[in-house]
């Protein structure tokens, strides 16, 4: 019998999932705090690393298929835009999500329904016991919703890591909140002026830091002005891995130009390796900001008009703190999925395309019917890419058929 599925989070993980539940012969619905691909949209002027043909499931291109939507060529990389408007947002005009998409709506807490996190523990009438949301509609507006299956899509954008230590807040830093950037800016358009003839402090060393480093540089060209200071707490000259015959050929250039700014190749980026911010204070207006940096040369201040605070992503594991979920430690990924990444990274691997087999098992929990998937099930790891994501659907698709 179709069970009902709760799906918190209307991004590519979501809405893959819910057209598959709903193919197979479940009632699911999405459960989305802001609207259909919010987190997407936020990178939206970004070319992403992989290409069409890495981005589509194949049960999403029949379904197009039928709708008579033409995908673009399979080699090209889309925009985050472009894969919303050419992918995402079709597919949530198919006849199999109609009314299945509640917008507006954010999942606050989750709840097994007349039972404790501890209750029941190992005991098969938990799995009988359904689900209950918490949702909220609006400041004034809560109510619960029941489901048979929950599945958490929520991914790990909405929860950036902060400036200091260990990715908790510096002193300071609340108060000049106002100046930092906890993401991706679109500095080559819309944002421009926010950075054209200004300081900039780049924190972090991903391929977000390295995205921005790389704008900042082509935007000194029409604004001399403009300074850059990279600060990263990685000391080797070379801190992006590059991987033989890379078939992600953007990802291979970042990488390449991001360690040549590491190594102090790159004309107009001032690098500091080895840094830690360890407090923030107000500057004056000329620089409304002042970094305390741990350097090995000592402690160092910088001055900046901005901050572009790109360390990261966690999960917000609070929306089930009251089910039972074992968690990494470590990523804070489920459990069994992060040990599974760890030893293929142990192994050698470290490359995001050379991931799996997978058995399926490896998504299953303590807590019955309770599922992470997407961008949040490897937790704080970025490696996470929309091909994996397409066999976790199938794979979930296969245990909620298991279930009591
Ligand atoms: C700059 C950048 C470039 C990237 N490039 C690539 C690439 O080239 N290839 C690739 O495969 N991947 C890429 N990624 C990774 C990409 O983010 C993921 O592949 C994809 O977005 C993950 O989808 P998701 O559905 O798991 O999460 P998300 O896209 O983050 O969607 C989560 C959704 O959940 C909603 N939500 C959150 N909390 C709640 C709540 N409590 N209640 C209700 N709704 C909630 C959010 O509003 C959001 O809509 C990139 C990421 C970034 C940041």
């Amino acid at each position: 019998m179709g069970k009902r599925i709760a799906i918190i989070g209307a991004g590519p993980a979501g809405i893959e999932m819910a057209l598959a539940a709903m193919e197979a012969g479940h009632e699911a619905v999405i459960y989305e705090r802001g609207s259909v691909a919010d987190n997407i949209h936020l990178w939206g002027f970004v070319r992403m690393f992989s290409p069409w043909r890495m981005n589509v499931s194949s049960h999403g291109a029949r379904l197009l298929e039928e709708m008579g939507v033409d995908l673009p060529p399979e080699d090209e990389c889309p925009t985050g835009r472009e894969f919303i408007e050419s992918y995402l947002e079709p597919l949530t005009r198919h006849d199999l999500l109609h009314g299945r998409i509640e917008e507006g709506v954010e999942v606050a807490a989750i709840a097994r329904k007349h039972a404790l996190k501890h209750e029941l523990l190992g005991d098969p009438e938990r799995a009988r016991r359904p689900f209950v949301l918490l949702l909220q509609r609006g400041p004034a507006e809560e109510e619960y919703a029941v489901a048979d299956v929950v599945i958490d899509c929520s991914g790990v954008f909405g929860n950036h890591r902060w400036l200091g230590e260990g990715g908790i807040q510096a002193p300071g830093e609340k108060r000049i909140q106002r100046f930092v950037d906890y993401r991706l800016r679109d500095i080559r358009g819309r944002d421009r002026e926010l950075f054209a003839g200004k300081t900039t402090a780049v924190v972090g060393h991903g391929y977000s830091a390295a995205t921005a480093l790389q704008d900042l540089v082509e935007l000194r060209q029409s604004a001399p002005d403009t300074r850059i200071v990279w600060l990263l707490r990685e000391d080797s000259p070379s801190p992006y891995p590059r991987f033989a015959n890379d078939p992600l050929r953007s990802r291979d250039e970042l990488a390449g130009f991001a360690n040549r700014a590491a190594g102090g190749g790159v004309t107009g980026i001032e690098v500091h390796r080895g840094a830690q911010v360890v407090m923030v204070e107000q500057g004056d207006e000329n620089n409304p900001m002042v970094l305390f940096v741990d350097t090995p040369d000592g402690e160092k201040r910088i001055k900046a008009d901005r901050v572009l605070g790109l360390a990261g992503y966690e999960p917000d594991n609070s929306l089930y703190r009251e089910l039972q979920v074992h968690e990494c430690y470590a990523s804070l990924g489920p459990m069994k999925l992060a040990a599974a990444l760890l030893a293929e990274e142990s192994a050698g691997g470290g490359d995001c395309l050379k991931q799996g087999p997978r058995t399926g098992a490896e998504l299953t929990n303590p807590e019955p019917g309770f599922f992470i998937l997407g961008a949040k099930s490897y937790g704080t790891r970025s490696t996470f890419l929309l091909t994996v994501l397409h066999q976790q659907v199938e794979d979930v698709l296969k245990l909620i058929d298991s279930l009591p």
